[in-house]
Order: C-alpha cells, then structure tokens, then sequence
C-alpha cells in the first residue's frame, strides 16, 4: 500500500486512542499531518512530540493567556485554536484522509469540511449522519467520496456488504451489547447511580458513547447512521441485542443468506479498515480466539427498558430537523443525568418531551441545523 497522510480529529478521546495504537503498529503506511483535541493541550502536546505530527488544533481553548502559554510550550510545532481554524486547515492543508473522532455535535462541521475539501471522510462521528445526513451523504456522492465507517457496527456491515448492490439486500441487522442495564430488573432504574451508568460490560469508551449504550440511544443513531450510509430505508434496518458482542452486525441477503463480522470487541479493527480500505494490512492488534468465545446470543430489544430506542426510531422515520432535536435533547439530559439533577428513567422522558412540543422542518440545512442544536440544549440545560 502506498503511504497515507492522515488528519486525526479528536485524537485525544477513546476513538483517538485507539487510532493512535493502530498508527504505531502501521507507521510504515501513515503520517500525521495534524492532530486536533478540544482543551487536553498537555496530552495533545505529548502525543504530537510521540507521533513526529508538527501541526496541531485546538478547538475549545479561548483564553488568550493560555493559548499564548500552549504555543510557548509547543515550541517548534504550529498551533491553531478554534473550530474556524480547524475547518480552514481541512481545506487547506494536504493530506489524503481525515479521521473524524470528535465526539457529539461539535463534530459536523468538520465532516463537511472535509467532503468538500475532496479528501474520504472516515467517520466516527455519528451526529454528522444522524444530523445532516441529507445534505452530507449526496455531498460525497456529488464528489465520488467514501464516507468509511469507523462505527464497529458499520464498519461490520460495510465489509459484509462487500460489491452487492443495495437492491440484493434483504434486512441490515445491528447488533447491540445491550449496555450496563441488560439484566438489571426494570423496578430498579429509577435509582441507577451515575457511577453504574459509566461501566459498560464489554467495550472501554468515552462517557458520552457508555451512556448512549446503557439507554441504547445510541442504537437509535446508528440505525439512522446506516440509513445513510448504505442508502436503505428504515424498514430494511433493525437491531437486535446480541450480549457478547463478538459478531458487530450482519447483513441478510435477498436470497436468505446471513454474513456477520466477527472479532473480538475492540476498536482498532473497524479503524483500521476504514484507513486502509479498500485493502487489508496485516496486524496482530485484535485476535479472536474460536474455542474461548463460548455461545452467541441474540434477544429482543424491549421497548420498557430502552425506550430511547423506539423513540429514535420514530424520530428517525420522521426525519428533517427533528433527529436534531432528538440529539441536542438527550446530550443535554445525560449532561443533567451525570450533573445528578435529573434520574436515568427521566432522560427519556425529558427527551420525548421535547422532540414531541418541536414543530419539525422537512429539509434543514446546515446553518439551521447547527442553531437548533446549540438552541435545543441550551434550552433543554436551563429547563425551559
Ligand atoms: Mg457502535
């Protein structure tokens, strides 16, 4: 394979993580031309002297003070603050493939910065997809750009899906971990402490994706993520709980035939594919023992216990700015949730309630989007 120069947004959360440790493994096929983070500065700096990456963004500092202090201690490396910045380099600057890791909706600009740059978008980001996907899936197409996934279950579907066409596809089916309160009895929700919430049984993540798993939003977002990556109607996508998660999705063929993608968890896999696609590296980073993975399950997905589930599905059929809405409301909810003012059961009945009193805009484009979103929070934080 030939060298590739990526750009790695978000490279100091879970998924940044992550890509780093594929990176080092793969360093004689990639470089780092720039590397972003949010406020982490000092692991920012260690990570761009570790890497050789000589360019770096960072979004969420505007304190003059400290930024002159972070360039001081930056030394040699260029430094950019804010997201402006950020979305002038990834039109700017060379490199062949960007990594978009940022988490929530502080990510979507960027994506379509990105796409229009020319340069194949791998995406971690879901809200990109949940958010704009309208106007973001025919912007890659227009330009003949992959959109990679870096979502496991995605990333699953992608490789099962290999060169059939869309209409030789029966059912996409999602696998869910079915997060922390698989088993937990339904009378006990109420007092889930934000402590049980942060433990996932299965994957090592950053809070905000550990929370979405628990209530299984997050499920509800990669529905719609699939909608538009593999240009399917919702009635052809549906999940399943699948508590092991060693197989991350499968797709069913018209003809009745099943292919699934399994490993064990671990997210350098689905990162690594997206990165080398359309080829295979060799790496020994993930290995799947057959003999220890015992039996493999599949349930229902109950509507009691994770009804954020059905009410993105709602959400999703509905369409237009309402998944924003959808997504500002339960940000701003598991921000309550962690802040201790509001009870796991009354995310959902804080985000229903919201969605169902917002008048819905069939065709939202970006600008709108991204003020009904930092409006929906705002006014979901302050209780209004
Ligand atoms: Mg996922």
């Amino acid at each position: 394979m030939v060298r590739k120069v990526l750009a790695l947004l978000g490279a100091t959360g879970s998924i940044g993580t992550s890509t780093l440790r594929v990176l080092k493994e793969q360093s004689q096929y990639y470089s780092l031309a720039l590397m972003t983070a949010h406020q982490d500065w000092q692991k920012l700096l260690g990570l761009a002297s570790e890497f050789g990456c000589s360019m770096l963004c960072l979004t969420g500092i505007e304190d003059k003070a400290l930024q002159a202090r972070i360039r001081q201690e930056a030394g040699e490396i260029k430094l950019y603050f804010g997201e402006q910045e950020l979305l002038h380099l990834l039109q700017d600057l060379p490199y062949d493939i960007a990594l978009n890791a940022i988490t929530g909706s502080a990510g979507l600009k960027s994506s379509f910065s990105i796409i229009s740059s020319g340069r194949p978008l791998a995406l971690a980001n879901k809200e990109s997809l949940v958010m704009a996907g309208h106007l973001l899936a025919p912007l890659a197409k227009s330009k003949s750009l992959p959109i990679l996934p870096v979502d496991s279950e995605h990333s699953a579907i992608f490789q099962a899906i290999g060169t059939h066409p869309s209409s030789e596809i029966r059912k996409l089916h999602i696998t869910a971990s079915g997060g922390s309160f698989r088993d937990l009895p339904l009378e006990n929700f109420t007092g889930i402490k934000v402590e049980q919430a942060l433990k996932h049984p299965n994957w090592d993540m950053g809070a905000k994706v550990t929370l979405d798993s628990a209530t299984m939003f997050n499920k509800a977002l990669e529905v719609m993520e699939a909608h538009w990556l593999f240009d399917l109607p919702y009635s052809q996508i549906a999940a399943v709980i699948h508590p092991q998660s060693i197989i991350h999705s499968l797709v069913e063929f018209i003809d009745g035939s099943l292919l699934a993608q399994m490993s064990s968890p671990d997210m350098s896999l689905p990162i690594l594919y997206a990165l080398s696609y359309p080829q295979r590296l060799p790496s020994t980073l993930v290995t799947t023992d057959l003999l220890k993975l015992g039996s493999l399950s599949f349930r229902e997905i109950e509507e009691e216990r994770y009804p954020l589930y059905y009410l993105g599905r709602e959400v999703a059929l509905e369409g237009g700015i309402l998944p924003t809405v959808l997504n500002a409301a339960n940000e701003a909810a598991l921000r309550l949730f962690l802040e201790r003012k509001i009870s796991f059961p009354q995310i959902h009945e804080l985000v229903r309630r919201t969605v169902e009193a917002y008048p819905n805009t069939p065709c939202p484009d970006l600008e709108e989007i991204v003020n009904c979103n930092t409006r929906v929070y705002r006014e979901v934080l302050s209780g209004r």
